[in-house]
């Protein structure tokens, strides 16, 4: 069961893409607690608890559903709020007017996710929240929409906490998805590393050209192939360069399969040396 909920839990990262939202609201925790205080039983009794009974809930802001096996959405029912709370998948709803908020807990009341939509039902914000077995917050992320006035809406920034090395990410992203920019801070807000993206694009939208700087510098250029299979687009990376810090490059040539077909590096004067 554990490892049902493993794979769910990685397909959903998959598949949380624009357009798609998924939650998870583990109701194990919750069950665990209301059962534990009626009578002491053991994680082995627990686990023969139908999956039915304890496998997640997944929501977004009108409706609630289950995943079968093969990830099919079952059970699918509106929210039944009571004072608030859906009695059904336990997200909790709040009408602040100008947005409206859902958050789902733990069994022990941690805050785990916290999505905020536009009147018209669009989400502008999801927060996650991520905690170590003594209940310690470890991580938190917030992941930031741009809503157009057509309706449609692209992932614009994602922000992480990582409580345990005190480190704050800011990654920007384009219309396409594509990472911007990478920032680290540390807790005081002091920026301590910067990547930044640029891209040219082809076919479809497919990235054909991609430049990375690390703190200003050059640092990584890719270029990709495009290729049209069996009616469908893909890109490849053909050729990559690698800059270093004392001037030096390596120039990397790939195959279809991105496996490397040759390396060559060149020194700061461009002589080969390897
Ligand atoms: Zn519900």
């Amino acid at each position: 069961m554990k490892r049902l909920f493993i794979i769910l839990f990685a397909l959903m990262l998959v598949l949380s893409g624009c357009g798609w939202e998924v939650e998870i609201v583990d109701p194990t925790e919750e069950t665990q607690k209301t059962e534990n205080s009626e009578s002491e039983i053991s994680v082995s009794e627990l686990e023969e608890i139908p999956e039915n009974d304890s496998s997640p809930w997944y929501r977004n802001l009108s409706e609630h559903w289950q995943t079968d096996e093969r990830l099919e959405k079952i059970n699918i029912g509106g929210h039944e709020f009571k004072n608030g709370t859906c009695s059904v998948c336990r997200t909790e709803m709040e009408d602040l007017g100008d947005s409206i908020v859902l958050s789902d807990y733990s069994g022990d009341s941690k805050l785990l996710r916290k999505t905020t939509y536009n009147p018209d039902g669009s989400l502008t914000n999801d927060m996650n929240y991520k905690y170590d077995t003594d209940g310690n917050l470890v991580f938190e992320s917030s992941e930031e929409r741009f809503c157009t006035k057509d309706g449609s809406h692209y992932l614009t920034r994602i922000t992480e906490f990582y409580y345990f090395s005190e480190i704050k990410q800011v990654h920007e992203l384009n219309a396409f998805g594509d990472m911007l920019s990478s920032k680290s801070y540390n807790f005081g807000d002091e920026l301590l590393s910067t990547y930044d993206y640029s891209y040219e694009y082809g076919e479809n939208n497919l990235v054909e050209y991609q430049k990375t700087l690390f703190n200003g510098n050059p640092y990584m250029e890719i270029f990709f192939e495009i290729k049209e299979e069996n009616g469908e687009f893909r890109s490849w990376k053909k050729r990559s360069i690698v800059y270093y810090d004392d001037g030096s490059r390596m120039e990397s040539e790939f195959d279809e399969n991105e496996d490397v077909i040759s390396e060559i590096i060149y020194d700061a004067q461009g002589n080969i040396i390897e």
